[in-house]
């Protein structure tokens, strides 16, 4: 059975001082041992005090980005050795808003981020380094309206996974956040949520073949709440959460990862 994994996702939010506190209060919650994995992705400035506060704890340190290349002229950017100094376990990379919110607009205001090319180049630089990458697929709103949710979801694992090596793979976390769910209150239904991580289970398997591909954990991401967790986490190929605006409630935070406990009977 895969071990369900749950991360939140603080994006550019806190100082050091509620963060602090907000890993007193999850690491209270959660108490010494956690029957599934439990990471928290602060700021990246962020890390090494993060570090510290989860020494002891449950809690693994993951980072939210990263840059593809060892060094160089790349100001502004970390990279993945630097991100492995400060203790973290593993990097979010492709998240919908480094594909499509960060960075200069066009005429029509569309932001063209992050391509899934240079996704897989930091793909790569993450399994060098010794860190586990957690993946972030999904569709937009408008996608979905087109019937190109299947679609998007297989160029982007195409594309982004590219460089994955067929003995990491099983290593790989998937996040599966359709772009309309992330931080507006709307999330996908089971029925959705099951579909779409159906279908990324079966390019998976084309990929990577049905050891590693059954093996992979694919976390849901796009306003999980506690209210709506247990049924989320209880779909077949949902093996856990990416969390955003409810990771920065320790209650929340640890409500969700006690419902994905539930939800998988551990
Ligand atoms: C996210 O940031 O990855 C996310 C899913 O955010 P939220 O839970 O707030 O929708």
């Amino acid at each position: 059975m895969r071990k369900p994994f749950v991360a939140g996702n603080w994006k550019m939010n806190l100082d050091l001082a509620s963060a602090r506190s907000l890993v007193e209060g999850i690491a209270k919650g959660l108490g010494a041992t956690s029957k599934i994995d439990v990471a928290i992705c602060p700021p990246s400035i962020y890390l090494f005090p993060m570090a510290k506060a989860v020494a002891g704890t449950p809690i693994a340190l993951g980072a939210q980005n990263c840059w593809s290349e060892p060094s160089g002229a790349f100001t502004g950017e970390v990279s993945a050795a630097m991100v492995k100094e400060t203790g973290c376990r593993y990097v979010i990379l492709g998240h919908s808003e480094r594909r499509n919110t960060i960075g200069p607009k066009d005429a029509n205001g569309r932001v063209a981020g992050e391509s899934n090319a240079m996704i897989a180049a930091k793909v790569r630089a993450v399994f060098d380094n010794g860190l586990i990458p957690i993946v972030c697929i999904g569709e937009t709103l408008a996608q979905r309206d087109a019937n190109e949710t299947e679609s998007v979801l297989t160029s982007q694992i195409a594309g982004s996974l590219e460089s994955v090596k067929p003995d990491e793979a099983k290593k790989l976390v998937i996040a599966y956040e359709p772009v309309w769910a992330i931080g507006t209150g709307r999330t996908a239904s089971t029925a959705q949520a099951q579909a779409a991580h159906a279908h990324i289970r079966g390019q998976l398997v084309e990929r990577f073949g049905a050891g590693a591909a059954n093996a992979i954990r694919i976390q849901y991401g796009g306003s999980v709440k506690p209210d709506n967790a247990r049924e989320l986490m209880s779909c077949a190929d949902v093996d856990g959460a990416l969390v955003g605006g409810a990771s920065l409630k320790p209650d929340d935070f640890v409500k969700i990862i006690q419902e994905t406990i539930s939800a998988n009977d551990l």
